[in-house]
């Protein structure tokens, strides 16, 4: 069975993020980028279910522009097997995202492919349950722990106040939560053998999907800024800010 795993490349997770001057956006220009987290934890996930010999193939998938490639480079010295990278300079909303994945999947067949549960730029949450959508298959989201079991999956989902065990066939879309699994580091020599796995290169055109935003982003601002606290002398006083000031209580 073939894995194919979504990743995108974000401002890192470690970044300050700034307001562009004009507010159209966040300031990308000298800013380090990397993998999606909720990414490197489905790679991890993809590469344990090859290891487990549950999988034959992992392929990394990537859209956007050139550097986008850096981000399936490091998949691939993750353990991925190859990668594809659509190559676009338009901005990708999910929609547009969960499309292109589609064209990519009918031409891969994987039997299992898993994103995200959310891309920490946009924090959209929106591509993996698109994609089910648009494929009519199943989806299992935020999983904290998943099992392959023959023609199916099963599926543990963080959901309010517990966990949900879900039975899906596959091929069903996965979409990863934080306590999925602990991503590894590359090893020195991964990166080096990551140097020699292929890269094929597509482009929206080819897979016949048009990309261009459907949502206009209006304006992006900072959150306000936090008031500094002050220090209280008694527990009375406490109760009476919560109640009076911050009416809380
Ligand atoms: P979102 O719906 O934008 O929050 O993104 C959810 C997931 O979709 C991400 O964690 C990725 O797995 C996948 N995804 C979104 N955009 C891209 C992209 N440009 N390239 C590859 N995968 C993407």
């Amino acid at each position: 069975m073939k894995v194919l795993v979504a990743v995108k490349r974000v401002i890192d997770a470690n970044v300050k993020v700034r307001v562009k001057a004009d507010n159209t956006g966040v300031e990308l220009t000298n800013v380090k980028m990397a993998m999606n987290p909720f990414d490197e934890i489905g790679v991890e996930e993809a590469i344990r279910l090859k290891e487990a010999g549950k999988a034959t193939e992992v392929v990394a998938v990537s859209l956007g522009g050139a550097p986008s490639q850096e981000t399936i480079r490091t998949a691939l010295a993750m353990g991925a097997d190859r990668g594809i990278h659509v190559q676009t300079d338009v901005e990708l909303q999910p929609l547009a995202v969960a499309k292109l994945l589609k064209a990519v999947i009918e031409k891969e067949q994987p039997g299992i492919v898993i994103v995200g549960k959310q891309a920490i730029d946009d924090d959209s949450n929106q591509t993996g349950q698109m994609l089910a959508g648009l494929l009519g298959w199943p989806q299992a989201t935020f999983a904290s722990k998943l099992n392959i079991e023959g023609e199916g999956a099963e599926v543990t989902r963080e959901v309010d106040g517990g966990l949900e065990t879900i039975r899906i066939k596959l091929p069903a879309i996965i979409t990863t939560d934080l306590r999925l699994n602990e991503p590894r580091y590359a090893s020195l020599p991964n990166i080096m053998k990551a140097k020699k796995k292929p890269i094929e290169a597509l482009t929206p055109e080819a897979l016949g999907v048009d990309p261009k935003p459907r949502l206009k982003t209006l304006k992006v601002v900072e959150p306000p800024k936090r008031q500094a606290g002050i220090k209280v002398k008694t527990v009375q006083e406490l109760v009476d800010k919560l109640r009076n000031d911050a009416k809380v209580i």
